[in-house]
């Protein structure tokens, strides 16, 4: 009997422990997959994601000496003014100071030193180091140039206005790209393909077998001039939402509508836009879709009416709401 109580207890103790771990894997997974952070080439993500070093005296930072701020490179969260950045002679920036919050430490794998990484999204900085007597404030974080970027001070009001963005497919990637290239509050526009299975695909891929992408387009917009809400109205009024996995000519899941949502607001501005059509009699067919990894698509897809002059023959403005 005792057994079996002993035995019960240690199979709750094991499911809390597994279940803690299911969740601290599922928090690192949603850092892992923000559709707002920056895009890493190879030698950023060795660094930030793989917590690497780069060489010193080799990085952009080391040296610099301008008045600004850093901010992490990977989620552009501000990490260290410049009054806290000092010559160590170690090869790479120091600063004495991070910016209240922003800098989380964590024991290094080594056992001895203690790493720091982005309080926002986890990203590798560097290690801080303690009692080294270089300043004042006896503390000296030895930060990756290549885990920062730098913001100079008269472009901080400009930094400070955050970008957002939008991904939206309804056809031919050609035509959706024209309209929104053209709105106000748009910074760019890129063409690719999301929403499916395969990782690098190319045009041919997409048209002429099963990928599961969508050619869509993601939009950057200022939201101080623009917002999610107006897009996907221009994206519903741009393109038939009714059609099933075609659009005009182009036909094929490839083409289908779809909104692919970045976070929680946009799919409710979504849902609510969509629900008012179908209160006007549309039979909406546009998928709401969590927002996936975006591959940009061949150069000569991108700006392709603007580079040809060509107008689109597959989508034309029409009010709906
Ligand atoms: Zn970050």
């Amino acid at each position: 009997m005792r057994k079996n109580i002993r035995k019960q207890l240690w199979q709750a103790i094991f499911a809390v422990l597994v279940l803690g771990l299911m969740t601290s894997a599922a928090t690192a997974e949603n850092k892992e997959t923000d559709m707002s952070w920056n895009k890493l080439t190879p030698e950023e993500e060795r660094v930030i994601a793989h917590k690497g070093t780069e060489r010193a005296f080799t990085g952009e930072y080391w040296n610099h000496k301008e008045d600004g701020t850093y901010v992490c490179r990977r989620c552009d969260n501000p990490l260290f003014h410049s009054g806290a950045k000092f010559n160590s002679g170690t090869g790479w920036p120091s600063f004495d100071d991070e910016i209240d919050g922003a800098v989380k430490r964590l024991p290094d794998g080594d056992g001895m030193r203690t790493e720091i990484v982005c309080a926002s999204c986890d990203g590798h900085l560097g290690h801080v180091f303690m009692n080294e007597g270089f300043t004042s404030k006896n503390t000296r974080h030895c930060v990756n140039s290549i885990s920062l970027n730098f913001i100079p001070e008269e472009h901080k009001a400009a930094a400070a206005r955050k970008t957002q963005k939008a991904i939206f497919a309804g056809g031919c990637f050609w035509g959706v790209e024209h309209y929104f290239a053209i709105e106000p509050g748009v910074i760019s526009t890129t063409v690719g393909y999301t929403g499916g299975h395969k990782d690098n695909p190319t045009y041919k891929e997409v048209c002429y077998t099963d990928t599961g992408h969508a050619e869509a387009i993601e939009v950057v917009f200022d939201p101080d001039k623009t917002s999610f809400e107006k897009l996907a109205r221009l994206f519903f009024e741009t393109h038939d939402p009714t059609q099933v996995d075609r659009q005009g000519p182009d036909i094929g899941t490839q083409y289908r509508s779809a909104v692919f949502y970045i976070d929680d607001e946009q799919k409710a501005v979504t849902e609510k836009l969509i629900s008012a059509l179908e209160d006007k009699g549309y039979k909406v067919a546009t998928k709401v879709e969590k927002a996936s990894r975006f591959w940009d698509a061949e150069d000569y897809h991108q700006d392709y009416y603007a580079k040809t002059g060509r107008e689109p023959y597959c989508h034309v403005k029409i009010n709906r709401f």
